[in-house]
């Protein structure tokens, strides 16, 4: 009798997850460009002289983070499931009609902005609230795809590259003066 194949132990590949990320973010109609206008945005108006350059890198520092990563895959899979109506019959309805007592979208979108810290969630707050540029098409539920936990993923990757901006800005500023800066690497 054949014996049963010996389970392949599980090894975290951190690049395969980070490629994941990038391509799912992407099949799901979502550029880095558009997200860094929304850091834009919140950041603007304190730093004058920023560009999108250095926007979409802090996008893609924020998306290098694998507790990021995480909650992209995380949500992007339970928008596809609702879409192909492979939910429990009760989550079912409530993700796919985006119920307003359903908050775990946001939840899983905190797990981002926790990484950046108070700013993080300020912003978070804000531009959920406003829903400016790209949050307002993936709002928009006349388009089809269902986009519940999508839009506060990226609502979250917004606000915490606004905060990993704010702190660097400060660490920039403290290095200048040649202080001591404790703020640098997050
Ligand atoms: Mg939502």
């Amino acid at each position: 009798m054949e014996q049963p194949k010996a389970k392949v132990p599980y090894s975290l590949n951190s690049k395969k997850v980070a490629d994941a990320t990038m391509k799912w973010l992407q099949k799901r109609g979502v550029t880095l460009t558009e997200i860094a206008e929304l850091v834009m945005l919140l950041q603007q108006k304190y730093y004058p002289s920023l560009t999108m350059e250095e926007c979409i890198h802090n996008v893609e520092q924020v998306l290098s983070k694998r507790e990021v990563q995480n909650a992209v895959l995380t949500g992007i899979q339970l928008d596809i499931l609702a879409e192909q109506e492979l939910l429990i019959p009760e989550l079912q309805d409530m993700i796919s009609n985006d119920e307003g007592l359903y908050g775990v979208d946001e939840i899983l979108a905190f797990s981002i902005v926790n990484v950046y810290g108070s700013i993080g969630f300020t912003n978070y707050g804000y531009v959920d609230k406003l829903k400016p540029g790209v949050l307002e098409r993936l709002n928009d539920k006349s388009l089809g795809p269902c986009n519940t936990f999508l839009d506060d993923i990226v609502g979250a990757i917004a606000a915490s590259a606004s905060s990993r901006i704010a702190h660097r800005k400060q660490a920039e500023r403290e290095k200048q003066h040649g202080e001591d800066t404790t703020d640098s690497d997050r």
